[in-house]
This record gives C-alpha cells, structure tokens and sequence, in this order.
C-alpha cells in the first residue's frame, strides 16, 4: 500500500496557519478542524514548519500562558520530515514510529499534497487486517 492510497480516500486537504499567527489562534483551528497539528506554511504551498498540539503543551509548561500570544514560528518544528504519494506505508509507519510524531506532510517537488495521521494508519491497518482475516475465515470454511 502506497500513500497515495491513504490520499485517494480522504483527500488531500490540508490546515494550514500561517507562522505568524499567534497560538491562540492555532489552537483556535485545531480545535474547529477537530485536528492535532497543522502545516505552517505562508501561502498553502510550501511546507515551512509544522505544529503540533505537543508543541503547545511544551511551551505552556516551559513558558507559560505568555505562548498564547506569540507566533507559532516560535514554537514550531521547521526540519519537517515529508514523504511522497510513492512512499510505501509500511515506511511511513515505520519514521512515525521512530521518530515519535504522528503526522507527515506529502510533498511533490516542492508542493503540499496532503498529510498522513497515525490514524489514518492506524484505520488501514485495520482494515487490511479485516480483509485478510475474512479471506481466511473464508478459506477455512470453503466459502472462497
Ligand atoms: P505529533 O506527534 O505529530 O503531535 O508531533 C510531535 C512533535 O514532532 C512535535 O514537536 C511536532 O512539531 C513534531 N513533528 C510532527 N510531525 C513532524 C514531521 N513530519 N517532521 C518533523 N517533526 C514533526
């Protein structure tokens, strides 16, 4: 299974905030868009950052309510890690796992084209493993 799989099913929208907008109005767009991060990006195109629900926690807990009013470039990751609608599954679960985030940017030569949750990982992983299992069942019983 490839991203571009994922990206076929849900689309390749993408939140994005702009790095000068302060937190208080990410966490405005988190919670509308029911999300856990978002791309921070100036123009809806280029990935310059990307900011996640963890990243406010580290920052109110580190600096206090004072966050709130500042951009989001300040508390921001901005060495984003991006796969490609060719990456394989299996490798992106892999980064997310390795390296403890649970959202990935797709890019294609430059362009935002969507972005990939743990969760919508997680949801195919389920639902390979629901096929496979029924194949099975099916197998066992002589109904396939
Ligand atoms: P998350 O688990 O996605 O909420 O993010 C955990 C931490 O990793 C936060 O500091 C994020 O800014 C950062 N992060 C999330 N996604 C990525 C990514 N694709 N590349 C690099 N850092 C990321």
């Amino acid at each position: 299974m490839r991203i571009s799989d994922i990206l076929r099913v849900k689309g390749g929208q993408v939140v994005t905030v702009n790095p000068d907008a302060t937190t208080e109005r990410l966490l405005g767009v988190l919670a509308e868009h029911r999300i856990g991060a978002a791309v921070v990006s100036r123009d809806g195109v280029v990935v310059d950052g990307i900011v996640s629900e963890r990243d406010v926690v580290r920052a109110l807990a580190a600096r206090g309510a004072t966050v709130l009013t500042e951009p989001v470039s300040a508390i921001a990751t901005t060495q984003v890690r991006t796969v490609t609608p060719d990456s394989r599954l299996e490798d992106v679960e892999r980064l997310m796992t390795e390296r403890r985030f649970r959202h990935v940017p797709v890019v294609v030569d430059g362009v935002l084209r969507g972005v990939v949750s743990i969760g919508d990982v997680v949801k195919n992983r389920i639902d390979e493993l629901e096929t496979e299992r029924s194949e099975l069942a099916g197998y066992i019983t002589g109904e396939r």
